[in-house]
This record gives C-alpha cells, structure tokens and sequence, in this order.
C-alpha cells in the first residue's frame, strides 16, 4: 500500500486503517460480563465473594475461636478457614501486625495466607524486622521471597492483591499444570507469574500431592495477634470463546485465510 498520512486520511474523511487489510482471528468471542467496580479499587466489585466484611466470621470455620473488633478479625486459637472453596481466582485482604511491637524474626507478626489450604504466603511484620528472605512478608514460604520488601509499619494497613492459578492434576492424580501466582503488596509488585513447586511445609521439601480443583482459603495462626479486614475473593475463568473458523485477512469482501 502506498504511504498515506495519517493528517492524509482523515482530510479524507477515513477515520482509522480499515479499509487496508484486517487481521480477524476466527474466535466468536462472548461478551465480557459486566462488572461494578467498587468506589476505590480496595472495595469489593459487584462479583466478588465477600469473606469478611468486618461484621462476623460467619463465612469461615474456626470463627469462635478468633476475635472481632471495631472491623477487625485478630488471629487466634487455631486456622481460620472459609466455608467456601476457590481454584483460581483474585483475592483481596488487608492486615497489620500487631502492636506494641513484640517477638523478632518468624515470632513477630506471623500468620499467612494459605491458597486452597496448603500455599502459604507469608504473613509476617517485615517492618524493620530480619528473618529468613523466603519467609519474610510475602514470601511464598520456603520457596522464594518477594521481588521487594513492601512493608509498612505495624501501625499502618497491609493490602494484598493476590492473583492465583491453581494447580491441575489428571485423573490419576498426576501434575497436570503448576500453580501460579502473582502478588501485589501494598500496590506493589512482589511476585510475577511465580511457579510454585509445590506446599510450603516449614521441615520437607515442597511437593504436590493431588487435590481437588478447588479448596478453601485459610489464615494461619501464629501465636500472633495480626488483624485482618477487607476480604474478598473473585472466582476467575478467563473469557469464552469459539474458534468457529480459521484466521483470515481481510480486504474489503476478500478473504485470505491465513496458512500456518
Ligand atoms: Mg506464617
């Protein structure tokens, strides 16, 4: 095609390329649902699973034995596990370590977010506070510390973004696919399409064992009194479509199919 202007085209009145040839990929896509975003980006949107809202611990197990107050669940006796079970998904929380400061090390602030009750990411006070890098604050424990420490002091909130995959296993309880995550701490990037390889035991090396494709979300206790607020979790599928004819290019009513 011979070099047009863009200033070219539109004194032509042709607003974009679309008359030059057009890459069409053959998929028949359904639409995206629609989503209500929440006011700010830590509000859950319209399609989220509220896990706590601040109220009660109704959503989980083990509720009795953890606290609420003034909106906040402090960790207690024992794991708290929610009622329902998630593969992959997006999960919002916030947390901050406990106050006045006590403990050094895995003993300050620990408590952890476990995916589908067995992936740990760390939760720890890593505000001024050295341990171990793989089981430091969003660490994926024993397995990798976060990309940067994020943190901010025990007086102030944590947010997690996580965004997970869960692993696939074939019939025969094979690994199919790892799991994947990606984190976000505090708005910042901390862990990018990392593979686990495996749970996140404190004394064996990580390893799959075959599970169902969903499991619940729990929340560790460490002996520490880390709060939590805001938690929310979106089942994720990516988006629906049908591959119902192979790539083409296309140039007006010429159609070119594309060779591989
Ligand atoms: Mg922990």
């Amino acid at each position: 095609m011979a070099a047009v202007s863009v200033v070219g085209l539109a004194a032509a009145g042709l607003s974009d390329f679309a008359h030059g040839e057009e890459y069409l990929n053959g998929i028949k896509w359904e639409p995206p649902a629609i989503v209500t975003p929440g006011d700010a980006n830590a509000d859950p949107p319209s399609d989220a699973i509220v896990l706590f809202d601040g109220a009660d611990l109704s959503k989980w197990k083990n509720g009795d034995n953890w606290s609420v107050k003034d909106g906040v669940a402090y960790s207690g006796r024992g794991k708290l596990v929610s009622n329902e079970s998630f593969g992959d998904c997006q999960l919002h929380l916030e947390w901050k370590a406990p106050e006045p400061v006590k403990g050094s090390g895995q003993g300050r602030g620990n408590s952890g977010v476990f995916l589908m009750d067995r992936y740990e990411i760390q939760v720890l006070d890593s505000y001024d506070n050295e341990t171990y890098h793989d089981g430091q604050a969003g660490a994926i424990y024993k397995q990798t510390p976060p990309a940067v420490n994020a943190m901010r002091p025990p007086s102030q909130w944590n947010t997690y973004d996580i965004f997970w995959t869960a692993p696939r296993f074939d019939d025969g309880g094979k690994l199919v696919s790892p799991a994947y995550i990606t984190a976000i701490h505090n708005g910042v990037l901390i862990l990018n399409h990392f593979e686990l390889k495996g749970d996140t035991p404190y004394n064996r090396p990580p390893k799959y064992q075959a599970h169902p494709p969903t499991g619940p979300i729990s929340l560790q206790d460490h002996g520490n009194p880390v709060g939590f607020r805001n938690i929310w979790v979106r089942p994720f599928q990516s988006a629906k479509g049908e591959q119902v004819r192979q790539p083409y290019l296309r140039n007006g009513d010429k159609e070119t199919p594309i060779e591989d």
